[in-house]
């Protein structure tokens, strides 16, 4: 995305529309001094405020992000554009979220390790034992929870028999035999079962 170009584009649909930078601002519950850096190429408006902003500037969203009016006949095009750029940006952050997933993994197993090691050879009191024993285990049944609810949400499950990519119930993945990624499931198209590799995109 053109940052530059689409600040000029938004000056210049602003101006057509008679309104000043103050006057948006005010519409847009937000302060001029937002709207100058739009302006200026040196940020872009939040995604929360786009479709009020395209709706003040008789513009779509489409147009917004290419910096310029799309024909009709273009705009087919462009809105594959922008479809690869949300693409492009829905598998980043599910690239990231799944890196999250490996740190809390390695985490908690190793204070579970930790614990399990410490309390078998560190002389303590029973009691202690049984304490640190508790911690160590419920530490990693928290970190797996939360490592299978970050796979659940990331990405989607690909079918290898009909190609087919859905998100299934978190109750299934967690039921599911894996090998790294790859859970054996259903799949809820054609039926088939088998693992089922992670992919991060539609
Ligand atoms: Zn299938």
């Amino acid at each position: 995305m053109n940052q530059e170009k689409i600040g000029k584009f938004i000056a210049s649909c602003r101006k057509e529309q008679g309104l000043t930078q103050a006057v948006l601002a005010e519409r847009l519950g937000i302060t001029d001094r937002a709207v100058s850096k739009w302006e200026n190429g040196r940020s872009l408006p939040d995604a929360s405020i786009m479709p009020e902003l395209c709706d003040l500037l008789k513009i779509n969203l489409n147009e917004l992000f290419s910096g310029e009016r799309v024909a009709m006949e273009n705009y087919n095009e462009t809105s594959d554009a922008l479809l690869l750029e949300m693409k492009k940006q829905e598998e980043l952050a599910n690239k990231k979220l799944l890196s999250l997933e490996v740190v809390i993994g390695y985490m908690a197993s190793i204070t579970f390790l930790v614990m399990i090691f410490v309390a078998s050879y560190v002389d303590m009191p029973a009691w202690v034992r049984v304490v640190m024993i508790a911690v160590g285990a419920s530490a990693f049944a928290v970190g797996v929870t939360n490592c299978l609810k970050i796979e659940h949400d990331a990405g989607y499950y690909e079918c290898p028999e009909c190609g087919e990519k859905y998100v299934p119930e978190m109750k299934t993945v967690v039921m599911a035999r894996h090998i790294g990624t790859s859970r054996k499931m259903k799949c809820p198209y054609c039926g088939n079962k088998a693992y089922h590799k992670k992919v991060l995109t539609k």
